[in-house]
């Protein structure tokens, strides 16, 4: 089973996509760490992100276990991680150059421990159409940018991240305007995605929506 999650920053896709991965014992990719990735080493080296010759060198290079430990980095999910991926994910060739290892991750799909799985889910902005348009459902996850922005200032503060709300929604208008407007896998529903707004509705009640929408799509 595949399944692709895409949407702007801060619409709810990590949350459906943890719930839907423990539901249906499916891997879990959020593709967003390979940019921050990028991102985030673009910044530790002192390079400028402008500098889309070194932001190559390292996406091809850029492996699964060195992703796992920028992850761990304080800056991974911070404001500075978050535009350094923004703007590198705009480079077409940086997006070429991760493609296959995000495309190969459903081909043998593992869990954080190594162990198999039976399928995987795929949480992004381009996983619907562009690394897996073969998803056997897919779900386009959106908000009003307001909201978005409030969760993730939510989300600094628990995780001890000094910002303001101001400053959260600035930078969130302009990786939509990014992400919205790049000329490579610019971020889109896929034709055949379920539209889902997160804003309408509690938590708890929006996850069990998601999950019955895939048990009727796939006759479970
Ligand atoms: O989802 P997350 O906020 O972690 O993604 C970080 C950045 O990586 C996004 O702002 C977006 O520009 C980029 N991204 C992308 N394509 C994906 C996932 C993320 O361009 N599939």
């Amino acid at each position: 089973m595949i399944i692709t999650v895409d949407g702007p920053a801060g619409a709810g896709k990590g949350t459906i996509s943890a719930h839907v991965a423990k539901t249906f014992k499916l891997a879990y990719f959020d593709t967003g760490m390979v940019y921050r990735a990028v991102g985030l080493q673009m910044v530790l080296s002192g390079y400028a992100l402008e500098d889309k010759q070194k932001a190559l060198e390292l996406a091809e290079n850029m492996t699964f276990p060195q992703m796992m430990a920028l992850a761990k980095h304080k800056d991974f999910r911070s404001d500075i991680g978050s535009h350094a991926a923004s703007v590198i994910s705009a480079y077409p060739e940086v997006r070429a150059a991760l493609l296959k290892m995000q495309r190969d991750f459903a081909l043998n799909p593992v869990f954080a421990d190594g162990t198999p799985a039976d399928g995987v889910i795929y949480d992004g902005r381009d996983t619907g159409t562009v690394i897996c348009p073969e998803a056997d459902v897919k779900f386009f996850v959106t908000a009003p940018v307001e909201i978005r922005a409030q969760r993730r200032h939510k989300d600094y503060v628990v995780a001890g991240i000094d910002t303001t709300y101001e400053t959260v929604l600035a930078e969130m208008k302009k990786r939509d305007e990014r992400d919205q407007n790049r000329a490579s896998a610019p971020l889109k529903p896929a034709p055949d995605a379920v539209m889902f707004d997160t804003s309408l509705d509690s938590e708890p009640n929006n996850l069990a929506k998601v999950v019955e929408i895939i048990k009727q799509k796939l006759n479970l």
